[in-house]
């Protein structure tokens, strides 16, 4: 039997995931319990790397830490030679932590403080992803205080808008995100970026959406990019070196999504710029790209014990779990879904249909609306798959529940990577009301 995200049966008729029996892992770390499967992670990390160099063209993949963002992932991410994204001070602070080179690191985001934009410089990030014209001013001041030249690329909306299987093209951009085309912003940001000597302008970056299945939506935007890139060699004689296409590859989280190969993906944005370089008689420029998502999503699954049942005749069976919306957000958050298995039954037969409830004090902590089970106890794990991306990162301390902790499996063997959070630690920040007044009735 082989899951959906990652892991198989053993011979107890147990769920395994590399190699470890994910019942011995709850026993022994505790649920609500993050697993991931760490040559899941390797494996997709390679895909995108071998794809590119199959292919022999210059390309940087940058692994999007904002989707799953530890010292030991970062660290991960280092052995397999790919670079990093962080779109905050903190979580440039944990790469940096973890020793990631600076040189490897990109930085994105919409608002970026000074302090923020001024420790990047200072330590050296590889890039940084301008998102508007403030920042751009920020920039060139820091720059020359600092005395130093500031690599960056210039983030545009190209005007496409990914919604997972189809495309809008949008005549004015609607987005928080980035310099507009149509209204000649991004004309005004490239002006700007090259009148400074302390700016170098490596290239263009887009990113188009997220849980992409279908190439059209990437092929759309790199002809975006290489007319105005041809706009800009004429106009301005400006050629890039780094064409930075984002990420949003998507992962199938149940059995009814599309998986997608990401050689094929890779395959179609290659050819698609290799077309547009020879259409348009320009330099072939570096392409790079983000996956955050597709790297960690399928390899993470989340462990929670059974507890509490509600049965409410011809309506629907509640069963509940000792986590929730605190651990993962997305169901509530957009709906996501997700599938389950029960870790200890495998090899029993589906005889319910139940809803998952999280512990939380929301009537919409429910983390899966129907999910088919053999019969449950109380003690029972329930593992739920492709929990990787956007889970733990957007963990939160929601009913002063605390954060579970976080184990990597390889070949047999568990580490723990992020410790599970204690009361302690819930109330560690907490200053005591300083004025003492009793009151009496
Ligand atoms: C979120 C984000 C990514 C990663 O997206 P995934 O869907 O996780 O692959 C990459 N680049 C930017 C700029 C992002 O905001």
């Amino acid at each position: 039997m082989v899951f959906l995200g990652s892991g198989n049966m053993n011979s107890e008729g147990h769920l395994e995931i590399g190699d470890v029996d994910t019942v011995d892992l709850a026993k022994e770390f505790g649920t609500p319990l993050y697993v991931y499967d760490v040559a899941k992670i390797r494996e997709q990390a390679t895909a995108y790397l071998s794809t590119f160099k199959k292919r022999n063209v210059t390309a940087k993949v940058a692994y999007a830490s904002k989707a799953f963002s530890c010292i030991a992932m970062v660290q991960l991410m280092q052995q397999e030679g790919l670079h990093l994204d962080v779109v905050s001070g903190g979580e440039l602070f944990t790469a940096l932590q973890a020793g990631f080179p600076a040189t490897h690191i990109h930085f994105h985001g919409n608002n970026k403080s000074i302090e923020e934009l001024t420790a990047a410089v200072e330590e050296g990030v590889g890039s940084i992803v301008v998102d508007n014209f403030y920042e751009l001013d920020c920039l060139k001041s820091i720059g020359e205080s600092l005395n130093r030249v500031i690599p960056i690329q210039l983030r545009i909306t190209p005007g496409i808008e990914a919604h997972t299987h189809e495309y809008i093209l949008t005549g004015q951009e609607d987005s928080k995100f980035g310099f507009d085309l149509i209204s000649k912003q991004a004309d005004q940001a490239l002006h700007e970026a090259l009148s400074s000597s302390y700016i170098d302008m490596m290239g263009i970056h887009c990113h188009i959406g997220s849980q992409i299945f279908e190439s059209d939506g990437f092929v759309m935007a790199i002809r975006k990019i290489f007319d105005l890139l041809e706009d800009w060699s004429e106009s301005f004689g400006y050629e890039a070196r780094v064409v930075n296409l984002g990420g949003g590859f998507g992962i199938a989280y149940t059995t009814n999504d599309k998986k997608i190969s990401i050689e094929e993906m890779m395959n179609v944005v290659v050819d698609e710029v290799q077309d547009q370089v020879a259409e348009k008689s320009l330099a072939m420029p570096e392409i790079w790209i983000e996956p955050g998502r597709s790297i960690v999503g399928e390899a993470g699954t989340t462990l929670y014990t059974v507890g509490s049942e509600k049965r409410i005749p011809g309506v629907r069976n509640y069963l509940a779990v000792d986590g929730g919306m605190t651990d993962n957000l997305r169901p509530a958050l957009y709906q996501a879904k997700y599938e389950a298995v029960i870790a200890n039954r495998l090899s029993q037969k589906n005889t319910q249909t139940v809803s998952i409830a999280g512990k939380c004090c929301e009537s919409g902590d429910m983390l899966i609306q129907e999910v088919s089970l053999p019969k449950t106890s109380q003690g029972d794990i329930l593992a739920m798959f492709c929990t990787g991306a956007y889970g733990y990162s957007m963990a939160n301390n929601y009913n002063r529940l605390p954060r579970p902790a976080v184990v990597f499996v390889e070949e047999g063997e568990a580490q723990l990577v992020v410790e599970r959070e204690t009361y302690r630690d819930l109330v560690h920040l907490d200053r005591p009301l300083k004025k003492t007044v009793v009151t009496s009735f």
